[in-house]
């Protein structure tokens, strides 16, 4: 099956929204089996929609278009495909009644705006895609000769609920058997140098086959994404996981995760198997870490809390660091490091604290202490590890890439033989 994307709305066009919905059919799609062909993006105007939906139907078998099915005078995609396939449009009356509820459930003081009965205008002909994430229907048309063009909303999250809920089943029972598949596997590295990976990676006796590994360099570290191509789907996860085996046999401990693993997740299992309590301490992440650690669902039986010690006077009187530390040596150094780990352990009184100091930039660096320069501890029970960085990047760069680097400490640290 030949499939082709098209993302309508200008903002895709001005730049101002990243095309993350092509991305994700992507990825989707070819997990069933299915290789998107080409994609296009265009503007919010009934002739560019035509003219980039009959382009795309010329090659390929299906369609699929992102967008402009909102209330608004720019959401033009199903008039102007209903016209491309010489259709006109009619009121769902049953759709429409469900918007009327809803709306009276949500806003009971205010009648619903006209505006919105364009969303339960349907092309003749077509089938309604459910949404059960927003209140436009998704649009499903065939022509005579089996082409079709599914149309789903461009808000991604609703874009992706219908993907998952009846759109991918639909194309799965299109596709029946499938006998050929592409499949990725992506395993995360980080605190190794992309270079250094690579001449790991090259250590590999004979190498990962005819699996293709890509290099991911980004601030969280590089990741390595392995895929096999058209394969039968049980070849397919076999080769994968005999490639992943050996990806991992030299890269040892510096596979901290799979796919879209969080670091900040690990982090937290590994203290939670062994039911220990978390602090931070933070200076030039400004609660950063903190915020990693408690995005991640269920933190609260692991992070205690933490403090953010930017100033040296918070330092001194929140984390009982020494105020001969910080003139001796200044704010980002070792011992104050450790002081801040060890201040935040015993002050929230958890068996684990971290903390962070450092220059992230853009001034403020010296010739001995540059932009970049911080320094990372843990405190674990007693004992305390610090770690000098040299990061690079921009404010936020130096400021993520110090977060990271703190987890990872912690996670090495509680990895058994964790330190390959
Ligand atoms: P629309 O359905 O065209 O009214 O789009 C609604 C919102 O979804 C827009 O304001 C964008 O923020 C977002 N959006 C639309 N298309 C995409 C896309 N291809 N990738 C990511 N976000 C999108
Ligand atoms: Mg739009």
């Amino acid at each position: 099956m030949r499939i082709e994307v098209v993302t309508i709305g200008d903002e895709l066009l001005l730049g101002f929204t990243i095309d993350t919905n092509a991305a994700h059919l992507a990825r989707q799609l070819a997990a069933v089996g299915v290789e998107i062909i080409r994609r296009t993006t265009c503007g919010d105007t009934a002739e560019s929609i035509a003219a980039a939906v009959g382009e795309a139907l010329e090659r390929a078998d299906g369609v699929i278009t992102t967008g402009g099915l909102g209330p608004t005078s720019d959401d033009l995609t199903k008039p102007a495909i209903a016209a491309l396939f010489g259709r006109g449009m009619t009121l769902d009356e049953e759709h429409l009644a469900w918007m009327r509820d809803r709306w009276a459930t949500r806003w009971p003081e205010r009648p619903m705006p006209e505006a919105n009965v364009q969303q339960a205008m349907v092309p003749e002909g077509a089938r309604k895609l459910e949404n059960r994430h927003g209140s436009a229907p998704g649009i499903f048309l065939e022509d005579a000769r089996g082409r079709w063009v599914a149309m789903l909303p461009g808000v991604p999250r609703e874009m992706r609920g219908m993907l998952g809920d009846t759109l991918l089943p639909l194309i799965r029972e299109r596709l029946g058997d499938v006998d050929r598949v592409v499949r990725s596997t992506t395993l995360r590295t980080t605190g190794v140098a992309e270079s250094l990976v690579a001449d790991r990676i090259e250590t590999i006796e004979g190498g990962v086959g005819d699996v293709s590994l890509a290099y991911l360099p980004n601030v969280d570290g590089v990741d390595l994404r392995l895929t096999v191509r058209d394969l039968p789907p049980r070849e397919a996860d076999a080769r994968l996981a005999a490639a992943a085996e050996r990806v991992r046999g030299v890269m040892g401990a510096a596979i901290y995760g799979e796919g879209e693993d969080d670091l900040a997740a690990v982090v937290l299992e590994a203290c939670r198997a062994r039911g220990l309590m978390l602090a931070v301490a933070e200076s030039c992440t400004g609660g950063m870490l903190g915020a990693r650690l408690t995005a991640i669902p269920g933190s609260s039986d692991v992070v205690c809390g933490g403090v953010i010690a930017y100033a040296d006077a918070v330092k001194r009187s929140l984390l009982d660091v020494p105020e001969a530390l910080l003139l001796a040596h200044g704010a980002v150094s070792e011992p104050v490091v450790r002081a801040m780990a060890t201040g935040a352990r015993a002050r929230l009184d958890v068996g684990a604290a971290l903390a962070i100091t450092g220059v992230a930039g853009p001034g403020g660096g010296t010739a001995a202490k540059p932009v970049g320069a911080v320094w990372i501890a843990l405190d674990l029970e007693g004992r305390v590890e610090a770690r000098a960085l040299r990061l690079w990047g921009d404010r936020d760069e130096v400021r993520r890439r110090s977060a990271q680097a703190a987890l990872e400490l912690l996670r090495r640290a509680l990895s058994p033989g964790g330190n390959s």
